[in-house]
């Protein structure tokens, strides 16, 4: 699927949702507000149903999925939460899903996806390539394979979340959206572009994976080796060919945060907002933390993408 998607596509996309994704709440914090100096309101996609925004755009494009495609299944290669929201999504939908994971992913990944069912194929992250074990199931066995990121119906669907966002507290001076394949910057950036046309909308990833940034500034997608960053789901290597240009139109900027960074917004949102959020759903956070003296005074919108993690590691990265 190329042609790229439209506001009309992330509408579409929240009437197919409406019975299905919770519509999270909106968090405010008077000692964020003060520190930060701007009043900053939290979409929290944490709360989301498998614990992060794309359960959005997996329901999504498999609500559009012919009969035919339905009744052979879907395939997706990712040992995070794409996995999971499409291994639920299928659940709902009455869909067999196969998930390709690595030998070694996290043994509470695991579990959560089959725990929704999904038939779990294995792989060797070293010497075996899961895009190719991926288009061999699909041409083998007939099924569909949901990427993560560069597909208009999920990016459609993970505009939905800057949708509400923008349905419940009205216009903002700026978003900010975590970036890893650019599924969910793109989608807020069309809701931010109809919802909310002089808002500026910035992409925030890891300091070690700024291919984002690079693209963005450089006009052409950047390619990079796997980055070396707490920040599992921004741990990608290039934009999309969907996500690119509209990233490149609609979008302001895209800016860059350390780990160290994203464990003190992780603190904050711990300790303040009294909330668990994985290190990349704490990226946009971070990036606000760090500019704060250029936002004085502005309304500002903060997509909080997931909260995923493992408890013990959560434990370590705090302490
Ligand atoms: C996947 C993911 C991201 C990055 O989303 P993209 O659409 O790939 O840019 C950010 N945060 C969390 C929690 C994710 O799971």
């Amino acid at each position: 699927m190329t042609v790229p998607p439209t506001f009309d596509d992330v509408l579409a996309a929240a009437d197919r949702l409406r019975d299905h994704a919770h519509p999270t709440p909106v968090l405010t914090s008077r000692r964020v507000d003060a520190e930060v100096g701007a009043a900053v309101h939290f979409k929290c996609e944490n709360l989301q149903r498998m614990g992060a925004f794309k359960f959005r755009g997996a329901f999504n494009a498999l609500s559009r999925l012919s009969a035919e495609q339905r009744r052979a299944g879907v395939v997706a290669y990712s040992s995070g939460n794409h996995a999971q929201a499409v291994a639920l999504s299928a659940r709902i939908l009455d869909m067999q899903a196969t998930i390709v994971m690595p030998h070694d992913a996290p043994a509470s990944k695991v579990a959560a996806t089959r725990g929704y069912g999904a038939r779990i194929v294995g792989y060797d992250r070293y010497t075996e390539d899961r895009t190719r074990i991926g288009a061999a199931l699909a041409d083998e066995q007939g099924l569909t394979l949901v990427p993560p990121y560069d597909h208009a119906d999920v990016i459609a669907g993970q505009g939905t979340a800057a949708l509400e966002l923008f349905d419940e507290v009205g216009e903002l001076d700026a978003l900010f959206v975590c970036l890893g394949g650019g599924g969910l910057l793109a989608g807020s950036a069309l809701a931010a572009r109809e919802r909310s046309p002089e808002c500026r909308v910035y992409g925030v990833e890891p300091e070690a994976g700024d291919d984002g940034q690079r693209s963005f500034r450089g006009g052409e997608i950047v390619h990079i080796d796997t980055p070396d960053t707490i920040a599992d789901g921004a741990q990608t290597q290039h934009l999309g060919r969907l996500t690119f240009p509209i990233i490149r139109r609609d979008v302001t900027d895209v800016h860059t945060v350390t780990d160290a960074e994203l464990v003190e917004a992780m603190r904050v949102f711990a300790s303040t907002l009294k909330i668990v959020v994985e290190p990349t759903g704490c990226l946009a956070f971070a990036a606000v933390r760090r500019l704060a003296p250029e936002l004085a005074g502005l309304r500002i919108g903060v997509i909080v993408s997931g909260g995923n993690i493992d408890l013990g590691r959560y434990a370590a990265l705090l302490r």
